[in-house]
C-alpha cells in the first residue's frame, strides 16, 4: 500500500518518543544544578545520540509492531538517515564539552582513568567505523554479509558501552532511579535484537520448507519452488517478499530477500524467481531438490488486493517482474478480470524472464503486455529504448481513480518513471514502489 499520512506520523511520533527517552529520564528525574550552555548542550546531545542509536536497533529489526504500513524500503533509508544524524550528535558531544569545560579533557587521559579514556576512544572510533563501513561498503570491498556481522558487532557495542559511558557521566545519572530507568530503555532495544537473531531463527526451526523444483530458466537466473514441511505455509498478500535461509539451519548470516512469485492463494507452495547477483544467489541456481530452506517473512507493503476491482498498471524492469508475477496470478485465481497493462522493460529479449508464461497469461487475462528493450537485435520488431513518458503515453490508458501503478525495477528507472506518472496527473496514493536495493 503506498503509505498514508496518518501513519507517517504516528510512526514519527513513535520513533520521537523511543529516541528521546534517554534525554527525557536524564533531564526529567535529577535536576543538578545547571552547568554553562555548552556542556549542557553536549551532554544532551550525547543522550540523544545514546537514544538514536538503540532505536535503530529495533528500526532494522523487522517488527512488525515497529514497520507496519511502511515499508522496509523507506524504513532502511530512514535509518541511514537517522544513523549519521546520531553520529554528528555523539561526536559533538565530547567536542562541546571539552568548549564548555576544559575540565572534561581529563576524560581522554588514561592516567586518569584508562578505562574512562579507553572508552571514549573506542566509542568514538566504533561508531565513526559503523558510519564509514556502512557509507562506503562497496568501495572498501566488504562483502554484504561481512558488512552485516560486523555492523550488527558495532551496533552492540557501541549502544551497550554508550550506556556505560553515560552512566560514568554521573552528572544527570547520578540517582538510583535515573540509571535504573536508563538501563531499562537501552536493554529494551538490546534484547529485541537478540530476539531478532536468536529467538526468531530458533521459531524458524519449527517450519521449515522443502525445495521441490530448483530450474535454471535463463543463463542468469533460478526458479525454485519451495513446499511447506509439515505447516501450513505462509499467508502473504501479493507483491510481498520473504527472507530465505537454505540449508539445515535458520542460523545463517546468509539470509536473502526475494519477492513471491506465487499465487498468494497457494501459502505451502512458492515459487521465487531468482536473478545471479553474487555470491548467495549464484549459490542457489546449485540447490537441488530434496534441500531444506527456512522463510522468515511475509513482508512488504507493495502489495495488491486480488479480490479488488481495479485496473492495474505495473511498469517493471528486470527481475522487478516477481512480486508482479504473483499478483498476476493471484489474480487469475480470484478469477479477477479486470483490466491490466504491463509495461516490461530488459537489454534483450535473452533478458526476459518468463516471457512464455507472460504470453499464456496475457490469453487468459484482459493483460496487454508491451516489453521494451534497450539494446535489442535488429530483428526487434517492439519498443526499444527505455522506459520514458513517450512511451507510458504511447500504451497507458487515460489516468482514472481506479488505477493503480505498480513499479518495480532498477533505481534509474524508477527515479525516470515515478515523476513521470505524477506529470500525468497520478496521485502518490496510487502509485506503489518497490526497490529490490535496499542498501
Ligand atoms: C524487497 C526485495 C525483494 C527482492 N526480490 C527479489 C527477487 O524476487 N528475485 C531476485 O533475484 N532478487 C530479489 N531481490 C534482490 C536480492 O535480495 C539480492 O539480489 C540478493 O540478496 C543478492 O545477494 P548475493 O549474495 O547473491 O549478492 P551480493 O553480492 O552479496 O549482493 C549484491 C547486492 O544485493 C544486495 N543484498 C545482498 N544481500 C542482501 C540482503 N541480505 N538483504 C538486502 N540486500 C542484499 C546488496 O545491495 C548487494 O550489494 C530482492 C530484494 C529486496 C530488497
Amino acid at each position: 500500500m503506498p503509505i498514508k499520512p496518518v501513519t507517517i506520523v504516528l510512526w514519527l511520533f513513535l520513533y520521537l518518543m523511543i529516541a528521546l527517552l534517554p534525554m527525557l529520564i536524564a533531564m526529567g528525574i535529577e535536576r543538578p544544578a545547571p552547568r554553562n550552555l555548552l556542556v549542557e548542550t553536549g551532554s544532551m546531545l550525547g543522550l540523544l545520540g545514546l537514544g538514536m542509536l538503540a532505536t535503530q536497533l529495533i528500526i532494522s529489526g523487522r517488527h512488525r509492531w515497529f514497520a507496519g504500513g511502511l515499508g522496509q524500503d523507506n524504513l532502511l533509508q530512514f535509518h541511514r538517515r537517522t544513523g549519521i544524524a546520531a553520529w554528528i550528535f555523539i561526536l559533538s558531544h565530547p567536542i562541546l564539552l571539552m568548549l564548555g569545560d576544559r575540565q572534561f579533557v581529563a576524560w581522554l587521559d588514561p592516567t586518569e582513568s584508562w578505562l574512562r579514556a579507553g572508552g571514549v576512544i573506542a566509542l568514538a572510533l566504533a561508531v565513526t567505523a559503523l558510519i564509514v563501513s556502512s557509507l562506503w561498503r562497496k568501495e572498501l570491498g566488504l562483502q554484504y554479509e561481512t558488512w552485516r556481522t560486523l555492523h550488527a558487532s558495532l551496533s552492540l557495542f557501541v549502544v551497550a558501552g554508550g550506556l556505560g559511558h553515560a552512566l560514568m557521566g554521573q552528572h544527570h545519572t547520578a540517582g538510583l532511579l535515573t540509571q535504573g530507568l536508563l538501563i531499562l530503555v537501552v536493554a529494551i532495544p538490546l534484547l529485541l535484537l537478540l530476539e531478532t537473531r536468536l529467538w526468531r531463527p530458533y521459531q524458524l526451526q519449527k517450519r521449515p520448507w522443502r525445495v521441490v523444483e530448483s530450474e535454471e530458466t535463463r543463463a542468469d537466473s533460478t526458479d525454485l519452488i519451495l513446499v511447506a514441511e509439515g505447516h501450513r505455509g505462509m499467508n502473504f498478500k501479493p507483491g510481498q517478499f520473504a527472507w530465505l535461509t537454505m540449508g539445515d539451519s535458520p542460523f545463517s548470516t546468509q539470509q536473502h530477500p526475494f519477492s513471491m512469485a506465487s499465487s498468494a492463494s497457494n501459502p505451502g507452495h512458492l515459487e521465487f524467481v531468482i536473478k545471479e547477483a553474487g555470491d548467495f544467489t549464484h549459490y542457489l541456481s546449485t540447490v537441488k531438490p530434496g534441500d531444506k530452506a527456512y522463510l522468515e517473512g511475509p513482508y512488504g507493503v507493495f502489495t495488491m488486493d486480488p479480490k479488488a476491482k481495479r485496473r492495474a498498471v505495473f511498469i517493471v524492469g528486470g527481475i522487478g517482474i516477481t512480486p508482479i508475477l504473483s499478483m498476476i496470478r493471484s489474480r487469475l485465481d480470484e478469477l479477477n478480470d479486470t483490466p491490466m497493462w504491463l509495461i516490461y522493460a530488459n537489454k534483450s529479449e535473452a533478458e526476459i524472464i518468463m516471457r512464455n508464461t507472460l504470453e499464456a497469461f496475457a490469453e487468459k487475462l484482459p493483460l496487454r503486455v508491451i516489453h521494451v528493450l534497450s539494446d535489442p537485435s535488429d530483428e526487434w520488431m517492439g519498443e526499444s529504448g527505455y522506459v520514458d513518458g513517450d512511451v507510458l503515453d504511447d500504451y497507458l490508458p487515460e489516468d482514472a481513480e481506479d488505477i493503480d501503478y505498480f513499479v518495480c525495477g532498477p533505481p534509474p528507472m524508477m527515479d525516470l518513471v515515478e515523476p513521470e506518472l505524477q506529470k500525468r496527473g497520478v496521485k502518490k496514493q496510487r502509485v506503489y514502489s518497490e526497490r529490490f536495493n535496499l542498501v
